[in-house]
């Protein structure tokens, strides 16, 4: 009974503090200064940070980051867990891969990157193979010993029975790539969970993402560089914002203060392009994720960094044990952290990850971009302003060269 009342004053104690934090955080707000102002962020992800930093250091002008969340990074961001000391990514795992020389010139000025090199796992029907799919998959799958020029024959026997010429859907694409064991094997659960949608169902784009090797490369991207921030994503972020010209306000909401803004201000907004005209022509469609965490007693649980699930029956795709991003880092002989990650329906106002590319969805946004675009001194840029799955690399070159089209308009 005494154990059931403290519990009750500290939930009263608890709401109050939380009451007191809000409290503080509006009179922040209502406190905050925006006069004379040229340029201000509202986010500070790869997106908000590159012009952030690109702005204060080749233009030389103060910029202000308001940040809704209580850390900077945005969805890139990594923290280190307190019982491990492992490295571990927020939002999901992050690995940097690029072809691009800008991009990787770039980003290297802020931090030296490890040569890690990602390979990721399937299990299917309790057997475990590599992928993406080449040809180690492809032999294991069938018992077969196929050598590289063996392949396409293979394949194209596979292929030639179900004759899809034009493909119009995801399954179709898939099909016509791989044939129809393979697809139904590692594509078709695995995608159904992520996108909780048929295949058939789903633009064929999605599937153009993974790569069909006929050699037993197993490195997951095909791109010219590759790695991870060496002091990690967070030390990563530090540096890029290190600049005094730049001021981050985290905690605070564009929408709270927005009426403070000088007209002749530059916004640059990251969030999300729908909400920013308060929904007018409808909400976007996003799928979420739930990322469930776990410290282990085990030195190693699953021997390397993700082992994903195509079985639709296991309710997650992923499992990332983030020791292994890291192998040159020491980390606990008797512990491990590991990450299921769950794709789940989308509400708005919970955070957005994988954008519903349906047709419906893709001309809604066009009428947001329009509206956009009708606006100076708006930029709407990033993943959510762009409603676009944009790895970090593609993000950062759009920030890049965003900033140059501004540049020119100042220099003029
Ligand atoms: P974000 O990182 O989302 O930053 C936007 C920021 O704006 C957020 O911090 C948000 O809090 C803030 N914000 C929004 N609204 C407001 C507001 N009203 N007021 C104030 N602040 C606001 N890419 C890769 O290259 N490699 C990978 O391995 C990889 N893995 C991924 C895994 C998952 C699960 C997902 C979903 C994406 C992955 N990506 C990966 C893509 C990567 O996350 C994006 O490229 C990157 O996050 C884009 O940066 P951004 O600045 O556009 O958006
Ligand atoms: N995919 C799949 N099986 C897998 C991995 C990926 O079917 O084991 C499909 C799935 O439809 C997914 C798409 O390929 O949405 C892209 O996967 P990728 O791993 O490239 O993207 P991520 O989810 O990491 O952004």
């Amino acid at each position: 009974m005494a154990e059931g009342l403290d519990l009750l004053n500290n939930v009263e104690l608890t709401t109050l503090v939380i009451l007191d934090v809000y409290l503080a955080i509006d009179w922040y707000n209502q406190n905050m200064n925006f006069d004379g102002l040229e340029f201000l962020i509202v986010g500070s992800g790869f997106f908000g940070s590159v012009l952030a930093e690109r702005v204060a250091t080749v233009l030389g002008k103060k910029v202000i980051i308001v940040e809704k969340r209580g850390h900077i990074g945005g969805n890139s961001y990594s923290g280190l867990c307190s019982q491990t000391g492992i490295e571990e990514h927020l939002y999901g795992a992050h690995i940097f891969h690029t072809s691009n020389k800008r991009v990787w010139d770039y980003i290297r000025s802020f931090s030296d990157f490890t040569n890690y090199q990602h390979r990721v796992f399937t299990e299917y029907k309790s057997v475990i193979y590599p992928l993406p799919i080449s040809l180690a998959t492809i032999n294991a799958f069938y018992k077969k010993q196929l050598r590289p020029y063996e392949v396409e024959a293979f394949m194209q026997n596979e292929r030639a029975n179900e004759n899809i010429v034009n493909p119009t859907n995801l399954e179709e694409m898939a099909i016509s790539l791989i044939g129809r064991p393979l697809y139904e094997a590692f594509i078709k659960g695995y995608t159904k969970k992520q996108w909780d949608k048929d295949p058939r169902f789903l633009p064929a784009n999605i599937i153009t993402r993974l790569p069909v090797r006929k050699n037993y490369n197993n490195n997951y991207f095909n791109d010219s560089y590759q790695g991870l921030p060496q002091n990690g994503y967070f030390k990563l972020f530090e540096n890029i914002l290190s600049n005094p010209k730049i001021e981050v306000k985290l905690n605070t909401n564009f929408f709270e203060i927005k009426e403070k803004i000088p007209s002749s201000c530059h916004i640059i907004f990251t969030g999300p392009i729908d909400q920013y005209f308060n929904y007018k022509f409808g909400a976007l469609e996003w799928r979420g994720l739930r990322f469930v965490r776990e410290v282990l007693n085990y030195e190693d649980f699953q021997g390397t960094a993700v082992m994903n699930y195509a079985d639709e029956l296991v309710p997650y795709t992923r499992i990332h044990e983030f020791r292994h991003f890291h192998p040159e880092r020491v980390a606990p002989a008797n512990k491990t952290l590991v990450v299921r990650e769950y794709p789940q329906a989308w509400k708005v106002g919970e955070d957005p990850y994988y954008p519903m590319g349906t047709k419906e969805n893709l001309d809604r946004y066009e009428l947001y971009r329009r509206e956009a675009a009708s606006i100076s001194n708006l930029h709407i840029g990033g993943r959510m302003g762009q409603y676009c799955y944009l790895d970090m690399d593609k993000t950062i070159l759009l920030a890049l060269e965003l900033f140059d089209k501004i540049r020119v308009r100042y220099a003029t």
